[in-house]
C-alpha cells in the first residue's frame, strides 16, 4: 500500500504518470482535485458553483474548501485500504500542513519538465471523453487518428476550458510562487524524489520510482 504525492506544475504529466502508477499498482485510488472539481462543475454543485470562478481565471480555489474535500476523500475506506496518488494537491504550504494531519505519506514525487515543453502539452493535450486517456495533437495523438487507443471511442481535439494561453500564463505564475515552500518542506522531511519528466518513463523506470 503505498501513499504517494504528484507535484509538479501544470502540464508536467501528472495525469499521466498517474495512468502510469496505475499500470504498476492497479488497486491504488487516483485522487486529483482538479478533476473533483470538474466533476462538481459539470454536476453544478455548491463546491462546483464556488470553484467555479477560481479555474476559469487559473487562481487557487480558497484552501478551507479544497482541504475539506481532499480530507473527506483520504478518509474513505476504499483510499485507506489501497493507499492514493494525491495529483494537485497540496498546492500551497497551508495545504501541505494540513495534509499531514489527515494521513501519512510514503514520498513526494516532483516532475521536472522545461517551461517550452510545458506549454506546448498544455495547449496540445485532450482526453477521451469515454475513458479518460490522455492525448496530445504535438506528442501523442491515437494511433488511428480520432479513435481512442484504449477503448475504441470516438474523439477530437477538445481543450479544457482553462488550458488557453492567457490561464496557463496564471497557472504558472501561481505554481511558481507557492512550490518553493512546499518543496523545502518535504526536502526537510526527507520525502521528496525528484525525476526528469520530459520523456515518458518506462515501465522498469517507474517501478524503480516507486520502489515496488
Ligand atoms: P488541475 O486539473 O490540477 O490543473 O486543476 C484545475 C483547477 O482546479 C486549478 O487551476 C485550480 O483552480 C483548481 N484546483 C485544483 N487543485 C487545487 C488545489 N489543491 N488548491 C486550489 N485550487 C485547486
Amino acid at each position: 500500500m503505498k501513499r504517494i504525492v504528484l507535484f509538479g506544475p501544470p502540464g508536467a504529466g501528472k495525469g499521466t504518470f498517474s495512468g502510469q502508477i496505475k499500470q504498476a499498482l492497479p488497486e491504488i485510488i487516483h485522487v486529483s482535485t482538479g478533476d473533483i472539481f470538474r466533476e462538481n462543475l459539470k454536476n453544478e454543485t455548491p463546491i462546483g458553483l464556488r470553484a467555479k470562478k477560481y479555474m476559469d481565471r487559473g487562481e487557487l480555489v480558497p484552501d478551507d474548501v479544497v482541504i475539506e474535500m481532499v480530507k473527506d476523500r483520504l478518509n474513505k475506506e476504499d483510499v485507506k485500504k489501497e493507499g492514493f496518488v494525491l495529483d494537485g494537491f497540496p498546492r500551497t504550504l497551508s495545504q501541505a500542513e494540513a495534509l499531514s494531519n489527515i494521513t501519512e505519506i510514503d514520498y513526494v514525487i516532483l516532475l521536472e519538465v522545461d517551461e517550452d515543453i510545458i506549454i506546448k502539452r498544455i495547449l496540445g493535450r485532450y482526453s477521451c471523453p469515454n475513458c479518460e486517456e490522455i492525448y496530445n495533437k504535438y506528442f501523442m495523438k491515437p494511433k488511428k487518428e480520432g479513435i481512442c487507443d484504449k477503448c475504441g471511442a470516438l474523439i477530437k481535439f477538445e481543450q479544457r476550458s482553462d488550458d488557453n494561453e492567457e490561464t496557463l500564463r496564471n497557472r504558472l505564475n501561481v505554481y511558481k510562487q507557492n512550490a518553493n515552500p512546499i518543496l523545502d518542506y518535504y526536502r526537510s522531511k526527507g520525502k521528496l524524489k525528484d525525476i526528469n519528466y520530459e520523456k515518458k518513463l518506462t515501465e522498469k523506470d517507474i517501478i524503480k520510482v516507486l520502489e515496488l
